[in-house]
């Protein structure tokens, strides 16, 4: 059963990165529907969960949910995603993959949370929308800004990632309104 199939409505969008790549299909979808059609080819997806707002995306989810079976997207379909995968993740700053190993924190920073949402700002090209969620959606205490510089999580990153020194940078942007950096700090 699968939440959050287009991650929020983000993989719905004309992302820069994807649309060139989705161009070469030759069966033409909106990239919503390309979301869709991957999780329905897979055989052990029974449900998906899409939020939908307007009549129209009702209509339109309806018609690729007519379309789907099990294994639909052939070879070179499933090239093109992942394709476009590959190149979303290589938007990221950020270099996590969403181990854990850091965890926890002693000051109870979600590291592996806020890193996420910093890399989505720039993959879904989205810095304001990126913002506004952050602000909304993680528990304060769970926040960028709680970081203590201790380290305590450095040395346990398999992806040497720094973190202590990307806390700061991660909470000056989307806690604030410093500038989007994607250099290491
Ligand atoms: S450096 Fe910051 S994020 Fe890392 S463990 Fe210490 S308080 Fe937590
Ligand atoms: S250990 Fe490193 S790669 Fe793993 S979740 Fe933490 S920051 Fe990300």
């Amino acid at each position: 059963m699968i939440m959050e199939p287009l991650r929020g409505g983000n993989l719905a969008a004309d992302l820069p990165g994807a649309a060139p790549i989705w161009s070469q299909a030759e069966q033409k979808r909106t990239p919503a529907d390309w979301s869709f059609q991957w999780l329905w080819s897979q055989p052990e997806v029974s449900l998906v969960l899409s939020g939908m707002s307007t009549l129209q995306q009702v209509e339109e989810n309806l018609v690729s949910a007519e379309n789907s079976r099990i294994g639909l997207l052939n070879d070179a379909e499933l090239a093109l995603v992942s394709k476009v995968h590959e190149t979303l993740a290589g938007l990221s700053p950020i270099d996590c993959t969403r181990c854990e190993y850091c965890l926890p924190c002693p000051s109870s920073v979600n590291i592996p949370r806020v890193i996420d949402y910093y890399n989505r700002a720039a993959v879904y090209d989205d810095l304001e929308g990126t913002r506004s969620s952050y602000k909304r959606l993680v528990k304060d205490d769970q926040k960028a800004i709680n970081c203590t510089q201790c380290e305590e999580c450095v040395p346990k990153c398999p992806q040497n990632i720094p973190i202590s020194d990307w806390m700061p940078v991660i909470e000056g942007v989307l806690g604030g309104s410093q500038p989007y950096q994607t250099e290491e700090p």
